[in-house]
């Protein structure tokens, strides 16, 4: 089975979208943590760095500690030295032990020894600086106390001399015993910590300070000149807690002397009342960390981009993975639906013929469970399975041989297949380009029927379903294609039915048409469908015969249908009686087209109705030639009518009981310019065929009132009307102007009309009588009694008169079955009140029987030909026939 079909989008995208988001906070979790990372080593690094700077000041403090108190352990020494050789005058060894340290210029300037009772300078060694006085007071006032002893320094005066700073440094040795009272004092160059301090590396804004007791700066570096001499007594080394402690470190926010921030670490001498401070700027602590943070925050921005990017890069694979996966099931989804809602069957075969796709249709066509498709069987056991439950019954042999074999050829083909059901199936193959193909199931049913209809409908004459003129020339032209290589004869037998025509006009449309059913049932039981017998149209049949035998057969069977069809019928509780007429065309001797053949078949036809109807006639060569001649005819008839050829001739109709000759009739009359005269039988037929009666009897009228006219008043004039006058509805108008034209009243006139005229459109036409009553013409019926049903009509219409047809008249005689007719004609005449005329009168003793019977009228050779106008009437004069 086809995947299920499912909404398969929205779960994609929705997975998509986590998916995404998964990704985002990955990758800000990842920036966050880039940016924890970096500001966390960042400040590691910051307390590294400060850290190490503490340690760097606590070193540098301690060392420069060490090397001050050696220095001015040095001095002290000197000064003790200085003390001890005033207390004893003769250690001379001393004293040169003190002048070379005076030589000394770094250190110390002079030797002053001041008497501290006196305030008197009382012994000077070395330089003795401007500044001497200055500082001896000073001195003089730091010692004043004798008890307090110890090291005094004390604050840096300018020592004008040497443009430079000077301090002192001074003891008061007191031996009562040895009658000592001295301050001891040097003179110290301030360049001292200068010189000592030059080459310590503190950064660019670092510093080391050395302060006095009084916090008085006695020399910094580097650049320290201008601070020298300067008290800080506000500054963090001289407040608590740290003025309490000898050493330690601390931050000074903001310098006193240039505001910069500073770790500070201190350093108090102990047996020297100094305090030494080393100071590294923050600034320049961080300087290095500052770069390296701004390198690796520089570099954090980077990161964080290219994080950024993988994360869209990954965000976009993602989602275009799970579009193209939303589009594969969505795609697959409409695949499914448009397979699943085809009319079509579908199945898909692979390159080892498995089943691998099939619609629900193909299931339901195939009449195959989804289960068992669903396993994706072989095509083998499909086909088997399939002749197991009978699909394959009604397919002819090799089919199910070829299925047998498997059924399958992997190649661009299509059949058909019937289904027991049935159902007609087109099954179509395309093979795939990598093996295996596609098989298409389509119910053509519908399509088979309609095309079988159609054919049907082309072949067939709906009516009575017999084969149509289409099937027959079809068939005909197949079999005279034979009948030309193998000269197999070839049939056609063409029948028309006698009194259909009648039938249908009077009976309806529907009982014609139960009747052609009937007659074409009869026909079919007579050839016992051996052959195909067809409906050519209205009352026409055809049957074609072929065989060695045609020709025999042809006749046998048209007998045996002239017979069959003659029987009556009962149509609609009617009993109906029609008859056949047959005419037969043989190939390859009649003709080896079809149209020939046909036309052929149709002139014998002719020629059967006009041998009486209810035969058959093979067709002859004269036949066809009759037909010319016909031809010639006709074509002569309309130039005759041009030319005024046509005559009239007159022949009179004695009134018996007066023995007066009462009335002419009008006969055409054809003097052929080159053939001589043509009977009126031989080309009034034609005329009304061809329609050139209308033209032709109208002018007989004209021509017929016109010689009346001029007539006596009481002499009447007959005119012949044929039935397809009638057809023509202004024969009424033609009777009036023709009357009027010759300024003849109407009671002068009488038409004498067949039978036929009331075959035809009956209703219409005795409208047209009446019609023609009303005017006050005569209306006579001629020939009467060689019709069907010449009784009948007289009820449909009260002729004025009714002209016995010459047949009986000439086989008049006393005992003859003829009396007989004539006298039930007469005395139905009689009672109806109707005139009888007797035509065709040539012997006295047929007048004398017609006289006995009581006609009241005669009319025939024996009284007078017909004659030409001027004649006829020189015969109006008292009759002179007995
Ligand atoms: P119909 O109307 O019955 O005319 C009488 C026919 O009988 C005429 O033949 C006439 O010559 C013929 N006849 C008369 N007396 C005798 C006789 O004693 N013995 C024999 N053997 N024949 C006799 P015709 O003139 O040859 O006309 C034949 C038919 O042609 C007519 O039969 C009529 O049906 C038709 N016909 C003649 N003229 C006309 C016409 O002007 N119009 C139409 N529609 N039909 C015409
Ligand atoms: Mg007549
Ligand atoms: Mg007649």
């Amino acid at each position: 089975m086809a995947a299920k079909h499912a909404d398969a989008s929205r779960p994609a995208q929705a997975r998509a979208g986590s998916s995404s988001l998964t990704v985002w906070v990955g990758i800000a979790l990842l920036c966050a943590g880039i940016v924890a990372a970096v500001g966390w080593s960042a400040w590691q690094a910051r307390e590294q760095a400060l850290a190490t700077a503490v340690h760097r000041v606590s070193n540098l403090s301690t060392i420069l500690k060490g090397h001050t108190a050696q220095t001015l352990g040095e001095i002290d020494l000197l000064l003790r030295l200085t003390a001890e050789e005033r207390a004893d005058r003769q250690l001379r060894t001393t004293s040169s032990l003190v002048s070379a340290a005076l030589r000394d210029p770094q250190r110390v300037l002079g030797i002053r020894v001041l008497d501290p009772r006196t305030g008197d300078l009382v012994q000077v060694g070395g330089a003795v600086p401007a500044s001497g006085p200055a500082i001896d007071a000073e001195a003089l006032a730091a010692h004043a106390d004798p008890a307090r002893g110890g090291l005094w320094i004390g604050d840096p005066v300018r020592d004008p001399d040497r443009d430079g700073w000077v301090f002192g440094m001074s003891r008061r040795f007191r031996d009562e015993a040895r009658a000592l009272d001295v301050i001891v004092m040097a003179v110290v160059d301030g360049a001292l910590f200068r010189d000592a301090y030059q080459q310590i590396d503190v950064g660019r804004s670092g510093a080391v300070t050395v302060f006095n007791a009084r916090m008085v700066v006695l020399g910094r570096q580097p650049n320290g000149d201008g601070q020298i001499g300067r008290r800080f007594a506000q500054l963090g080394v001289f407040r608590t807690p740290n003025l309490e402690r000898r050493e330690g470190v601390y931050v000074n926010d903001g310098s006193a002397v240039d505001g910069v921030r500073r770790i500070v670490a201190f350093q108090r001498l102990g047996e020297f009342p100094l305090t030494i401070t080393a100071a590294l700027a923050v600034e320049d602590v961080l300087a290095a960390w500052r770069r390296d943070t701004l390198r690796a925050a520089a570099l954090t921005p980077v990161a964080i981009l290219v994080l950024v990017a993988f994360g869209a890069l990954l965000d976009r694979e993602i989602r275009r993975r799970s579009t193209a996966e939303t589009q594969a099931r969505q795609e697959s989804a409409v695949l499914e639906a448009t397979l699943e809602n085809m009319d079509q069957g579908i199945m898909m075969i692979d390159e080892n013929l498995h089943v691998q796709v099939f619609n629900r249709r193909a299931a339901e066509l195939l009449d195959l469970p989804d289960e068992f498709l669903a396993t994706k069987p072989h095509f083998f056991e499909v086909t088997r399975r399939q002749f197991e439950t009978g699909d394959f019954a009604n397919a002819d042999e090799a089919f199910r041989r070829w299925v047998r074999s498997g059924g399958l050829s992997i190649v661009h083909h299509s059949y058909e297949r019937e289904r027991p059901n049935g159902m007609v199936l087109e099954i179509r193959t395309v093979p795939l380009p990598g093996g295996g193909a596609v098989r298409t199931y389509t119910d053509i049913t519908a399509r088979k029927q309609d095309q079988r209809r159609i054919e049907r409908m082309a072949n067939h004459d709906e009516l009575t379903g017999l084969a149509n003129r289409a099937r027959l020339r079809e068939r005909l032209a197949e079999a005279l294609g034979a009948c030309a290589a193998a000269e197999t004869p070839v049939a056609v037998l063409c029948l028309d039915l006698d009194q259909f025509k009648t039938v249908n006009d009077t009976l309806g449309h529907s009982t014609g048409d139960a009747l052609l059913k009937a007659v074409a049932e009869r026909i079919s039981a007579e050839t016992g469908g051996r052959d195909l017998v067809a409906r050519l149209g209205g009352d026409e049949f055809a049957i074609l015969l072929v065989g060695a035998e045609a020709r025999a057969q042809a006749g046998t069977l048209a007998g045996r249908l002239v017979d069959v069809l003659s029987r009556p019928f009962t149509v609609d509780g009617q009993v109906l009686t029609v008859g056949t007429s047959i005419g037969i065309a043989v190939a390859p001797g009649d003709g080896l087209e079809p149209d020939g053949l046909m036309k052929n078949a149709d002139l014998a036809l002719y020629k059967a109705k006009g041998d009486g109807r209810g035969t058959f006639r093979f067709f002859e060569a004269a036949m066809d030639r009759e037909v010319q001649t016909r031809r010639v005819l006709e074509r002569d008839m309309r130039e005759a009518l041009a030319a005024g050829d046509f005559a009239l001739h007159y022949q009179p109709q004695l009134d018996l009981a007066s023995n007066r000759i009462v009335g002419f009739e009008a006969l055409v009359r054809w003097h052929h310019r080159e053939r001589g005269p043509v009977s009126p039988a031989d080309f009034i037929p034609v005329a009304e065929e061809t329609g050139l009666i209308v033209p032709l009897g109208e002018w007989v009228l004209r021509e017929a009132c016109r010689e009346a006219a001029a007539w006596p008043k009481d002499v009447r004039i007959s005119v012949n009307i044929s039935a397809v006058q009638f057809r023509h509805r202004n024969l009424v108008q033609v009777v009036m102007s023709a009357l009027a034209g010759a300024g003849m009243p109407p009671s002068r006139l009488e038409l004498e009309i067949t039978e036929s005229v009331l075959m035809q459109e009956s209703e219409a036409s005795v409208s047209i009588l009446h019609q023609l009553r009303a005017l006050g013409v005569r209306i006579a019926m001629d020939d009467f009694g060689t019709g069907y049903s010449s009784l009948s009509y007289l009820r449909r219409f009260p002729f004025d008169k009714i002209k016995i047809d010459r047949s009986f008249v000439r086989d008049l005689t006393p005992d003859s079955e003829s009396v007989a007719i004539v006298r039930a004609i007469v005395g139905l005449g009689r009672s109806l009140g109707i005139a009888t005329t007797a035509e065709g009168v040539e012997t006295a003793e047929q007048l004398a029987i017609i006289r006995s019977e009581g006609c009241t009228e005669m009319q025939g050779y024996l009284l007078s030909p017909p004659r030409p106008a001027r004649e006829a009437l020189a015969l109006i004069t008292p009759a002179a026939v007995a």
